[in-house]
Order: structure tokens, then C-alpha cells, then sequence
């Protein structure tokens, strides 16, 4: 297939253009995949809502909460609880999430030491055994993590996730969201990608659409995206989440993504990387046009969580999985349960440890 790459006339197709072509992409697929769309069962664990970087986009870190609602650190009873809860509901992904480094804060050292830890990867490492002895998958995504930590931790995760968001260094001029960030240096996050490369870690990163960036950025990117996977073929999935706005945020922009903006790069993502790595929506966050994503060639709906919010866009709530489906099968889609480790990585060579391996077994004959 002659497909058209360069990024001036990826920019410029048509939407028409573009699902013909994504059509073209998945008949490339065996017979039994091209209409299977999948999603992860999932819970969150907020680990820490402190965080170093300051992005004006965020209603997650300490910065934007109310005094009773910082998560200095999650209460580890409350992680058992969940945990209960994540079995009786059938979730087999615990996604943690967190701020970036939040032991550079006094409050969370302090927290860290009355519970014995030296560091917060310390905590992070031991919540993420906890999970696997009772048969959760982690997926963790806390922000930068160096090689030695990734080596330590990965054994201990199913699959990890970092977003790279957007590369573009404008982003961090006086004004612009990544001002105050210094943790969103994409020299860093691209370290970070190769790193879990190089350590052959099933990974996770997307875009964040809508926060200063325009389409030739967000192409560049995902071109950035294809060749970090050409080089470790360890990217299992793009996010393409869009920004969308929340009380009180600093970052208010004056003219707001439009919707046909994401279906565009959504399409132009599924072209690009084709069908090397699979491509998300977060369906809480584009309720209504689940459609045309589906014509664009989205491969998965992401995590859904039947009994914890999306930590990053509270007032989004997750669709029912029942919804999911029948607008899925309106289109000629399966909707299919997966774990947080896609189907491909669990048989590649050296991408998963035994811990993790033995608890996928476990639930390989029960997902339907
Ligand atoms: S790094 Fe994440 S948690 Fe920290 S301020 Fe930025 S978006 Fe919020």
C-alpha cells in the first residue's frame, strides 16, 4: 500500500481521505482481529497527589485540591479495600498513579518514614508485590522513574505507562502549560520511553491534545512515537486524550480543541504507526462520538473502571461497559475484555517476569 507519510500531506487529508486509508490498514490484520475493539477492567490507586511540576492543564496535583482532599499519601488499609472491592467486581489492572517525585515534599517524607519507607519507590515498589501476590495486575504511572528504579520495578508490573503529551519546547514559555514543569522536559520523557525499551517493559504513552500544540506537532510526535518503537518495538498502545476543561484550572484556553480535531489525529495516529501499535480513545472524555472514533481505526477503549473515577478528569465518569458494546456491535465491532499487558506481549520473549506471568495464567481462561 502507497500510503502518504510526509507530514505536510498527513496534515492536510480529509477526513474521508483518512478512514479509507485506516480501512486499508486494518485488512491488513488477520480476519479475527480486524473488528475486535478492546478495554482493560481497572481500578485506580492514587498513590500521592504531590507533585513537582506545576502544569496549568492539572487538577490532580496538591496545588489544585482543597486541604480534605490531598492524597499525601494513600492509605494502605484503603488499598486493601479496594483491592476486595477490584476482586468482587472482576478488575484485574490496578492502574497507580501519582505527582512526580512526591518525597521531594517534607509532608510525604515524613508520611514515608511513619510507614517505614525510605522513599516513596520504596512504597511504590512494595503496593505494586502487594497487588501481584493477590493476583492484580499494576500498571504504574508516576511520572520519571531512572533505569535502575524502571529495573527494579518492572518485574512487578504487567505493563507501564508515561505520556509523552507533547514535545513541543514552546510549551514551556512564560504563559504556556509546561511553564512551571520541570519534569515534562522531552528530553526526559523520551529518556524515560527509551529506558522501558531498552528494559523491555510493555509500555504505554499518548498524546494530551489541546494545550498549545497545533496538528504539525502532534504529527511530529507520533512520528517521535514510531521510531522509539521501531528501535524497541515495546510501545503496546497510543493514548490520544484530549484536554478538557475543569473548575478552576489556570490553563483556559481561548479557543478549546474542537472534536473533529482529535477524530483527525486519532486517524492520523492509526495511519502512522498502522498496525504496530494499537491506538486508544478514553471514552469518558469524547461521550457521544464513539462512532466516528471506530471509523478512524481506534483499536481499544483503555481502562474502565467499574467502582473508582478517572483521577485526572473527575467529573468525566466512565461509560457502562453494556454502552460500550452495543454502540461496538451497531458499527460490527466485538467489544473484548483484555489485561493491562496486551496479547502480544505476553507471548514476546523476555517482556514479562514469572510474577507476572503466573498471575496472567491465572486469568487467561477467564476473560471472556
Ligand atoms: S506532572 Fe501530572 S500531576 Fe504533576 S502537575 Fe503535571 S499533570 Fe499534574
Amino acid at each position: 500500500m502507497n500510503l502518504i507519510k510526509t507530514i505536510d500531506q498527513l496534515e492536510k487529508l480529509t477526513l474521508r481521505e483518512i478512514i479509507q486509508k485506516v480501512r486499508e490498514i486494518k485488512n491488513e490484520l488477520p480476519q479475527n482481529e480486524r473488528k475486535i475493539i478492546t478495554f482493560s477492567k481497572n481500578f485506580t490507586i492514587p498513590l500521592s497527589n504531590y507533585c513537582i511540576n506545576n502544569c496549568s492543564y492539572c487538577y490532580f496535583n496538591h496545588r489544585m485540591k482543597a486541604q480534605n482532599e490531598i492524597i499525601v499519601l494513600f492509605d494502605l488499609k484503603k488499598i486493601k479495600k479496594l483491592m476486595t472491592k477490584a476482586h468482587q467486581l472482576d478488575c484485574k489492572e490496578a492502574l497507580i498513579i501519582s505527582g512526580e517525585h512526591p518525597d521531594q515534599f517534607q509532608i510525604v517524607k515524613k508520611g514515608l518514614k511513619l510507614r517505614g519507607f525510605e522513599g516513596f519507590f520504596d512504597y511504590l515498589l512494595y503496593i505494586c508485590k502487594l497487588l501481584l501476590s493477590k493476583k492484580l495486575l499494576p500498571h504504574t504511572n508516576v511520572g520519571y522513574l531512572s533505569y535502575d528504579k524502571l529495573e527494579q520495578i518492572k518485574d512487578y508490573n504487567a505493563s507501564m505507562g508515561l505520556m509523552l503529551e507533547s514535545s513541543q519546547p514552546r510549551l514551556f514559555k512564560k504563559g504556556e502549560v509546561h511553564n512551571e514543569s520541570p519534569g515534562k522536559k522531552p528530553d526526559k520523557r523520551i529518556e524515560f520511553i527509551k529506558n522501558a525499551g531498552k528494559l523491555k517493559i510493555p509500555f504505554t504513552t499518548g498524546l494530551l491534545l489541546g494545550i498549545g500544540e497545533n496538528m504539525i506537532d502532534r504529527i511530529k510526535d507520533l512520528f517521535l512515537i514510531k521510531e522509539l518503537n521501531d528501535e524497541y518495538e515495546h510501545i503496546q498502545e497510543i493514548i490520544i486524550q484530549n484536554f478538557v476543561s475543569k473548575p478552576n484550572i489556570r490553563y483556559n484556553p481561548k479557543t478549546p480543541i474542537g472534536i473533529k480535531d482529535i477524530i483527525k489525529t486519532t486517524g492520523i495516529a492509526k495511519i502512522i504507526v498502522e498496525n504496530s501499535i494499537k491506538i486508544q480513545i478514553p471514552p469518558n472524555l469524547i461521550p457521544g462520538y464513539e462512532k466516528q472514533f471506530l471509523k478512524v481505526g481506534i483499536d481499544d477503549f483503555g481502562g474502565i473502571s467499574p467502582f473508582t473515577r478517572d483521577e485526572i478528569n473527575p467529573y468525566k465518569p466512565w461509560p457502562k461497559i453494556e454502552h460500550l458494546k452495543k454502540i461496538c456491535k451497531a458499527e460490527g465491532f466485538d467489544l473484548k475484555e483484555r489485561l493491562p499487558i496486551y496479547d502480544k506481549f505476553i507471548r514476546k520473549k523476555n517482556f514479562i517476569s514469572s510474577q507476572i506471568n503466573n498471575v496472567i495464567e491465572f486469568y487467561c481462561n477467564n476473560i471472556s
